[in-house]
Parts: C-alpha cells; structure tokens; sequence
C-alpha cells in the first residue's frame, strides 16, 4: 500500500509537467491518477491547471475557427473540382 501511495504521490514539479503534457498529448490512466490525487491536496497546483485549462480551451476555440476557415476554403476548391469536371462531361456529351 505505502508503495502505491508513493507511486501516486507526486512533486509539484512533477505535477506541472503533466498538467503541461496534458495539454498536447493523453495522459496514461497512471498519469491520470497521480495528476487527480495531486491536485486533490495541492491548491497552487489545482490553479495551475484550471489556468492551463482554460487556457488550453481558448486555444483550442482559435484553432477551430482556423480550421473552420481551411474548411471553407477546402469546400470551395471541391467545388471548382466538381465545376471543371462537369464541363468536360458536358463538352464530351456534345463532342
Ligand atoms: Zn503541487
């Protein structure tokens, strides 16, 4: 038992590592764990990840709307494809 509690008992470095590794890559269920029984007891650490949270989900909103736009883009170009390819089937239905 003492050996899981080490296990799950993180430093606040080691805490804030995760929480940035978090925001890029998943955590293991492991991981998951020692961030959860972390910041359960550790309050500097509990706002250092409501922070990178929000902070996480402000970038994650700018970078749909980006996406969002590549899209359009994207969509506008299929139809230009679709456009052509329509017109070379029309010129060789009447050729
Ligand atoms: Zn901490």
């Amino acid at each position: 038992m003492k050996k899981i509690m080490n296990t799950l008992m993180l430093s606040c470095h080691k805490a804030t590592e995760l929480i940035e590794k978090k925001t890029v890559f998943s955590l293991s269920p492991v991981e998951k764990a020692q961030l959860f029984m972390h910041t359960r007891v550790c309050d500097a650490c509990r706002n250092y990840q409501q922070q990178s949270e929000l902070l996480d989900k402000v970038i994650q909103k700018e970078l749909e709307s980006l996406e969002e736009e590549k899209l359009s883009i994207d969509q506008e170009s299929d139809n230009q494809r679709i456009n052509k390819l329509k017109e070379k089937l029309d010129t060789e239905k009447f050729s």
